[in-house]
C-alpha cells in the first residue's frame, strides 16, 4: 500500500533511467511553424514542440520491466507466450472470458460498433469519445450523449462529474424502444466531459437499467484505473479496496470492455475488446480476423503484448496512482489560483480549459478553443488540443455551426514523461497567455474533411479581430 510519509511533496515515484533531449524554439520559428501547420497543431512535427500536452494517449514513459519485456516477447503467429500472458492479465482484471486484441482502442470500436452498429441503432452514454462516435455513426447509427447535468457546467464541483444521467437513459429507452439501443457506454473517466470519473453506483444503476431492458452495457476502460483512485478517495465504502479490486467490480457490472492500451496500460501501442456472450464475441472475430490480424496477436507484435501485461500491473500501483492524479491536480489548482477558468474539480489525466470563458471576446464561431490552442504554441511551445466545436460541432442544412456543449482546450499529462518543473513552465506560458489575452483572434475554417475533421483542418486567423 502506498508510504504516506506526512511529506506535502508528491515526489515523482520512479527515477530517470532513458533521456529523450527536447529541442527549444524561439518565438518567431513558432510562429511560422505554425503558420505552415494551417494553424492546426496536429499538422506540427513534434520537434517543433518543448512540451506536448496534446494527448496522453501512446505517449507513456514504459518503465525498465516493461523494456526487459519488449526483448522477451514471443513473436509467434498462434499462440504466442505473450498473448497468453496479456490473455491472462486482462481476464482476471476483467473477469470476462473472450479477450480480442487489437491495433489501438478503436479498432475494438470499428469490430464492436461495426458488428452491432447499423441505420436505426441508437447508442447512449455518459459522454462519447470521438472515434467512439465516428465508428458509431459510420455503422450508420445514431450516438447520444447523456451525462449529468453538472457535467456541462465548467465550475460546478461534483465528485463524479463524469455519471450518465439515469433519468434521460430510462426516458431515452422508453423514446427509443429497448430493441433499437445498440449499447450503453460508459466512459471511465470521461474523456470528452473533462476527464471525469464515474461513480460505482452509477456504473451499478446504469447495469440495473440495461439489465432490466436487456440491453449491451460495455465500458470504455481506457482510464479504469484512473476512475478506481477517485472512487476509493471519494465514493463511500472503497477506502479500504485495492484499485484493481475496485476496477474489477467495475468491469463486474458491464457485459464487455473496450480498451485503448494507450492510456493506463503504460505502452505507446495496443488495445483489447473483451466481452462474456460467446456470440458475440465469435463475430466480433472474424471481423478481427479480417482487418486486423490472427486471434492471438490482433495487431499487435508480441513485444507489445508483453509490455502491456505488465502495464496493466503497474497501473495499479498506489504510489504511481497518487503521482499521477495529484500531479495533475497540481497543474490545476496552479492555473485555478491564477485565474484561469478550467473544469473543476479536476479530472484525472488532463486539464481542461474553459475557452469561451476565457476567451470570451472571441464568438463560439470563430473557435475560442483553437484561438487559445494557436496562442499557448507561439507563446511557450506548449501543444494542446480543442475539444470544443472544432472536434464535436455540427452543420445545419444551411452550414451554419451547431456549436458543441463546451468549448474546452485540454492539456493532457503523458504518463511518467514530464517533471514538476516542465510543469512549472507550462504555469508560465499561462501567466503571458493571460497578459497576452486581448490581442488574440478567432479562427476559421477554410478546409475540412467529413470525419474527425480536428485532425487534418486547415485554418486562417480571422483578420481585424
Ligand atoms: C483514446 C480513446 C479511445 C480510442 O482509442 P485509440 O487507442 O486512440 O484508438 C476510445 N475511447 C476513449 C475514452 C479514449 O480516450
Amino acid at each position: 500500500m502506498s508510504t504516506d510519509n506526512g511529506f506535502k511533496t508528491i515526489i515523482e515515484p520512479f527515477k530517470i533511467k532513458t533521456v529523450e533531449p527536447i529541442q527549444i524554439s524561439t518565438r518567431k520559428q513558432r510562429e511560422e511553424w505554425l503558420k505552415k501547420a494551417r494553424f492546426n497543431p496536429f499538422q506540427l512535427s513534434s520537434d517543433q514542440v518543448i512540451i506536448d500536452l496534446l494527448t496522453d494517449s501512446g505517449t507513456s514513459a514504459m518503465s525498465a520491466k516493461q523494456w526487459s519485456g519488449i526483448s522477451d516477447g514471443d513473436e509467434a503467429y498462434a499462440g504466442s507466450r505473450s498473448w497468453k500472458r496479456m490473455e491472462s492479465v486482462i481476464r482476471d482484471l476483467t473477469g470476462f472470458e473472450h479477450i480480442l486484441p487489437t491495433h489501438q482502442g478503436r479498432a475494438a470500436e470499428r469490430i464492436l460498433y461495426g458488428t452491432i452498429g447499423g441505420a436505426g441503432k441508437v447508442f447512449l452514454s455518459n459522454t462519447h469519445f470521438d472515434t467512439t462516435r465516428a465508428n458509431i455513426e459510420y455503422s450508420g447509427a445514431t450516438a447520444i450523449d447523456i451525462p449529468i447535468e453538472e457535467a456541462l457546467i465548467p465550475d460546478r464541483i461534483h465528485p463524479f462529474k463524469g455519471n450518465l444521467d439515469t433519468k434521460k437513459l430510462v426516458e431515452q429507452i422508453g423514446n427509443q424502444g429497448a430493441g433499437s439501443i445498440g449499447a450503453v457506454i460508459l466512459t471511465v473517466t470521461n474523456n470528452s466531459g473533462g476527464g471525469q470519473p464515474v461513480s460505482m453506483q452509477n456504473a451499478r444503476d446504469v447495469s440495473r437499467i440495461c439489465r432490466e431492458h436487456g440491453i449491451l452495457f460495455i465500458l470504455d476502460a481506457c482510464r479504469v484505473a484512473e476512475n478506481s483512485w477517485f472512487i476509493r478517495h471519494r465514493e463511500e465504502g472503497y477506502s479500504e479496496k485495492s484499485y484493481r479490486d475496485v476496477a474489477r467490480e467495475m468491469f463486474s457490472l458491464a457485459d464487455g470492455a473496450i480498451m485503448s492500451a494507450k492510456k493506463d496500460a503504460l505502452v505507446n501501442m495496443g488495445g483489447f475488446l473483451a466481452l462474456q456472450d460467446e456470440d458475440l464475441a465469435a463475430s466480433c472475430n472474424n471481423l478481427l480476423i479480417i482487418t486486423e490480424g490472427f486471434t492471438t496477436y490482433g495487431g499487435l507484435s508480441g513485444r507489445d503484448m508483453e509490455a502491456i501485461a505488465t502495464g496493466l500491473e503497474e497501473v495499479f500501483d498506489p504510489d504511481y496512482l497518487k503521482y499521477r492524479i495529484r500531479s495533475t491536480e497540481y497543474l490545476g489548482n496552479k492555473l485555478i489560483d491564477m485565474g484561469v477558468p478550467v473544469i473543476q474539480p479536476i479530472g484525472g489525466h488532463a486539464v481542461y480549459v474553459d475557452a469561451k470563458e476565457l476567451y470570451s471576446h472571441i464568438p463560439v464561431e470563430q473557435f475560442p478553443g483553437q484561438a487559445l490552442v494557436c496562442d499557448l504554441y507561439t507563446i511557450g511551445g506548449v501543444r494542446a488540443v480543442e475539444i470544443g466545436s472544432v472536434m464535436f460541432g455540427k452543420k445545419d442544412d444551411d452550414g451554419n455551426l451547431i456549436p458543441a456543449a463546451m468549448e474546452l482546450v485540454r492539456l493532457a499529462i503523458p504518463r511518467r514523461v514530464y517533471t514538476q518543473s516542465h510543469i512549472e513552465y507550462v504555469v508560465e506560458v499561462f501567466e503571458k497567455v493571460l497578459a497576452h489575452k486581448k490581442h488574440s483572434t478567432g479562427y476559421k475554417i477554410v478546409k475540412e474533411p467529413p470525419f474527425l475533421r480536428h485532425f487534418t483542418a486547415h485554418f486562417e486567423p480571422v483578420s481585424g479581430g
